[in-house]
């Protein structure tokens, strides 16, 4: 079996989550199987150690898992973007839409100082709208976005197309 298959095999579908209509990828059973978290963490590492990544940054909640997973296996820091309201001041915040709606990401105002180049992490693409405003952010608070990384991404709603184009976007597995 390819990396794919063996990790495709530990996802559980689940439909009409969070609502009617969704069908939910959830990854959380590749991370109860130590031997298929290391495949992915490691996996992940191997795809992006060329775009040089000197920080990683993880979007709340489940990004933090991999994200922090990751730079401790590459050896990089790592940097938490959350929902508003949770950091300790100061901090840099971005608004962005939603479907319906808006939300709001944070970042702490000094933690990109010196212009690092900068890995943005989560555990999944879908619309690419999370990760977008996370690039937006950290530019705002002084990073260099070197590349995305994802453990999955939902390809049929191009969440590619709204993250910059010349950038290498990295996911594991691909429905
Ligand atoms: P986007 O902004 O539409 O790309 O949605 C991505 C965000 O929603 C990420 O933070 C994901 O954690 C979450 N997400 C959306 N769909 C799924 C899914 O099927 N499984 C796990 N997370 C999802």
């Amino acid at each position: 079996l390819s990396l794919d298959q063996q990790l495709r095999a530990l996802v559980r579908d689940v439909p009409d989550f969070p609502k009617p209509g969704i069908l939910f990828r959830d990854l959380s059973p590749l991370m109860r199987d130590p031997r298929a978290w290391r495949l992915v963490v490691e996996g992940l590492a191997a795809k992006v150690e060329s775009h040089r990544p000197e920080l990683i940054v993880g979007i709340e909640a489940r990004g933090f898992l991999v994200g922090n997973a990751l730079a401790f296996a590459m050896d990089r820091g790592f940097v938490p973007v959350r929902k508003p309201g949770k950091l300790p001041g100061p901090v840099e915040a971005i608004d962005y839409s939603l479907e319906y709606g808006s939300d709001r990401l944070e970042i702490q105002e000094d933690a990109l100082a010196g212009a690092p180049r900068v890995l943005i992490i989560d555990d999944l693409l879908a619309t690419g709208g999370t990760a977008a405003a996370c690039a937006s952010l950290v530019e705002k608070a002084g990073g260099v976005v070197c590349g995305y990384g994802f453990v999955a991404e939902l390809t049929e709603l191009s969440g590619r197309n709204r993250l910059q184009k010349n950038l290498p976007i990295e996911a594991l597995i691909s429905y």
